[in-house]
């Protein structure tokens, strides 16, 4: 099931991750489910709140109470949380042992590397309710103007 992913959100992602680095930044990502794929429809940035400023380049947390913002506002927008992005400055954008510990199921994770503060690659995660990780195949698609 690959994560199709417009051209424009893409681009909204990385400039925030640019914006963070050298700390990792996250946000959550909201779509739908649709023949096969994930849809996503938008992004949510929210701070990276993990403790200790100095252990930012490799950690991120976010707050409860982001979440339940992040949740609303899908709700409003008639979408889902489908899953988050963070980044890795400076380091491959390959799923961590603190990231594998700290993953929801069901839930995608696109992981974004930076090197010298600009974005890189991208890679895309699934996690599921067994406990697994699989890769997902992120399209970049083109946004249909309505
Ligand atoms: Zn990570």
């Amino acid at each position: 099931m690959p994560l199709l992913l417009p051209k424009h959100l893409m681009q909204k992602i990385n400039a925030y991750l640019e914006e963070t680095y050298p700390e990792e930044g996250c946000g959550f990502l909201l779509g739908y489910l649709e023949n096969n794929a994930y849809i996503l429809k938008g992004i949510y940035p929210v701070p990276n709140v993990w403790e200790k400023k100095e252990e930012r380049k490799r950690r991120y947390s976010v707050a409860p109470e982001d979440f339940l913002k992040a949740e609303k506002e899908a709700q409003r927008q008639n979408l889902l949380l489908i899953g988050i992005y963070h980044s890795h400055p400076d380091y491959p954008p390959s799923l961590s042992e603190f990231d594998k510990a700290n993953s929801w199921p069901d839930f995608i994770y696109l992981i974004v590397s930076l090197y010298r503060g600009k974005a890189q690659e991208a890679k895309a995660y699934l996690f599921n309710s067994h406990g697994e990780f699989r890769e997902i195949a992120i399209q970049i698609t083109e946004e249909v103007k309505q």
